[in-house]
């Protein structure tokens, strides 16, 4: 058995896995990042010491921020959880358990776990996942490319357009202020009023023009900053993640629709876009992934 951890900036999921990635019941804990990394810490190695432990052969997880995934170590992440960066997660674990410990990004993780459990029709991809930001993961024949500091595909820092929106990494005009679901929700609560993002989806559906106005401006946004990803990897398939992902083929063909008018019809022509499927265990899966190929 073993034990599989998500870190994100807002919760912590906690869940026991068997190798072949069958997950049991997956519990919840506010991360409450503000308290900082040891604190954090803390919490999850009393959640670890509350399982036997005679039974679990390692801890794969799945974290925010930028990884290390062969030493286990966070690089760098911004200070949504102050003092993460630098955080020696594998090691602090191992010390404590005395077992098998890996970590990875998590996008690189929801990436591997649609890999391994998605039905894809393709072992080579770009992932991105729309929420506060835009995260991304490039796999190249089932493995994730790491670049030469375990940092690549910070897709929602693309440059989209020249010295606009601030950004949270300090410059203007990145992909994510525009694009990501955050950007979305901002959108809609500009021309139409604070709502929930799938009343707004349904509104859509049912052909309400105001409604397809503001979707169709986020669209062509997310289909923009794809055009450069598709010109510079010449992917044969996109997978999008994050809440939006429940919208499905609607979402995936209105995307693909879009990006059609943007690239050479070449790269057009074996390129298929698809919404994740695993949802929210996709992270967990996908640690377990990792934990087994590490
Ligand atoms: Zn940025």
């Amino acid at each position: 058995m073993i034990i599989a951890i998500d870190i994100g900036g807002t919760n912590i999921k906690f869940s026991y896995a068997s190798p072949d990635g069958i997950l049991g019941a997956v519990e919840s804990m506010p991360t409450d990042a503000y308290l900082g990394a040891d604190n954090m810490y803390k919490r999850i190695e009393n959640l670890i010491g509350l399982a036997d432990m005679s039974k679990v052969t390692g801890i794969a997880i799945s974290s925010a921020g930028q990884i290390d995934s062969d030493k286990g170590r966070v690089i760098f992440a911004t200070d949504s959880i102050p003092g993460y960066t630098g955080f020696e997660i594998k090691k602090r674990l191992e010390e404590k358990f005395k077992v098998k410990v890996t970590v990875e990004n998590d996008v690189n993780c929801a990436a591997l776990g649609e890999l391994w459990k998605g039905h894809l029709s393709s072992e080579s991809f770009l992932a991105l996942t729309l929420g506060t930001g835009i995260g991304g993961a490039i796999v190249e024949d089932g493995k994730i490319y790491h670049g030469s500091g375990y940092s690549t595909a910070e897709f929602g820092h693309l440059a989209l357009v020249y010295k606009g929106l601030e950004c949270t990494c300090g410059h203007r005009g990145c992909y994510e202020r525009y694009a990501s679901a955050k950007a979305l929700n901002e959108q809609i609560s500009d021309k139409l009023g604070d709502m929930d993002t799938k009343l707004f989806f349904e509104a859509c559906r049912q052909g309400n023009e105001a409604y397809l106005r503001v979707l169709d401006q986020w669209v062509d946004y997310v289909s923009e900053g794809l055009k450069s990803l598709v010109h510079t990897f010449n992917p044969n398939l996109i997978l999008i993640g994050g809440g939006v992902s429940a919208q499905g083929d609607y979402l995936a063909d209105k995307i693909k629709e879009s990006l059609k008018g943007k690239v050479m019809p070449s790269f057009m022509k074996d390129l298929d876009i698809k919404m994740m499927t695993l949802g929210n265990d996709a992270n967990l899966l996908g640690a377990v992934y990792h934990f087994n190929h590490q």
